[in-house]
């Protein structure tokens, strides 16, 4: 029996603009059985999301399985709520969840040891102000891991995990159920905010979208902002191979990272919120234009100065 609740999305931290940490989580449920598809930002937010949809749906009291669709924390800091169920990554994304800002506390030295005086500071506690990283302790690794595709039954639902990154994170997967044409994305998509390239390649995010564009699908989760169809998708697809062209544009024209960001003209996304990523997108992208040979930028504390400093010009 296919039920309803396989296509509800615990969106408590909604914004519409699909802003920082906000971020979706999906419950699969059939016969009894119940997978989770992401855990959110810290532990308060992920216990008030599984009490949510234990109350929605008795199966979800006991998950058999959680898939963290990529490394980023808030997709992964509240796992420990879970501990003792399987967690499927991939194995890029389990190598990646082991590194820098997979873990919590370096997380929360990024966004709380810096001056709130200051511009930077000002931004990351903007930003980060809703979230208790101290609090997440450790988050437990994944217990499964899979290059490509691994299918995994709930009930009598398939559920279909394929890898899609490295793109926007190392190691990204898409979780499809094909009976009921809904596909969480996690940060494959972000739907009224703008997208973030950490990794890239970009081309494979693109070859991803297209992917999601040929499925049958009625129902897509994003990681960020309100459940989408096939037009979220294209719209994203859009987004990403006009960044590519503008950035490559001006790199070849020998334009920093800040001065490129700052050209690039967003007027047509002007509805998305956290235009500042920009600044990601273009380093990601200078990174892969100069074949990740040539730094053009410091470590992520520079681009977050960067995005600091672009967030206060376009408010003044
Ligand atoms: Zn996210």
């Amino acid at each position: 029996m296919s039920q309803i609740e396989s296509k509800w999305a615990y969106t408590k931290g909604l914004h519409d603009d699909g802003s920082w940490g906000w971020s979706n989580a999906g419950l699969i449920s059939d016969s009894g059985e119940s997978m989770l598809v992401d855990t959110l930002f810290d532990l308060r937010l992920t216990q008030e999301m599984l009490d949510e949809m234990r109350r929605a749906e008795p199966a979800a009291a006991r998950i058999g399985a959680v898939v963290n669709t990529h490394s980023n924390g808030d997709h992964t800091f509240g796992n420990r709520l879970v501990e003792g169920t399987e967690f499927i990554a991939s194995r890029a994304c389990a190598e990646e969840m082991s590194h820098d800002l997979g873990d919590p506390r370096r997380l929360a030295d990024m966004a709380h040891g810096v001056d709130p005086s200051t511009e930077l500071g000002a931004y990351m506690a903007e930003i980060f102000k809703s979230f208790d990283f101290a609090g997440v302790g450790y988050v437990p690794a994944p217990t499964i891991t899979f290059e490509g595709q691994l299918e995994r039954r709930v009930g009598n639902k398939t559920v279909r995990l394929i890898q899609v990154g490295p793109a926007h994170t190392r190691g990204d997967v898409l979780a499809f159920v094909p009976e009921d044409r809904v596909m969480f994305t996690g940060d494959m998509l972000f739907i009224n905010g703008h997208p973030i390239i950490w990794a890239g390649p970009v081309g494979n995010w693109i070859k991803a979208c297209q992917l999601m564009l040929d499925l049958d699908l009625e129902t897509i989760v994003p990681g960020h902002g309100p459940i989408t169809g096939k037009s979220g998708v294209a719209a994203v697809k859009g987004y990403l191979e006009y960044i590519a062209k503008e950035a490559r544009r001006r790199y070849d024209a020998g334009m920093g990272i800040f001065e490129a960001a700052q050209d690039i003209s967003l007027t047509d996304y002007s509805s998305w919120g956290d235009a500042e990523r920009i600044v990601l997108n273009v380093a990601a992208l200078y990174k892969e234009f100069s074949g990740g040979k040539r730094p053009q930028a410091g470590p992520p504390p520079d681009l977050f100065a960067m995005m600091a400093r672009l967030h206060a010009s376009r408010r003044r």
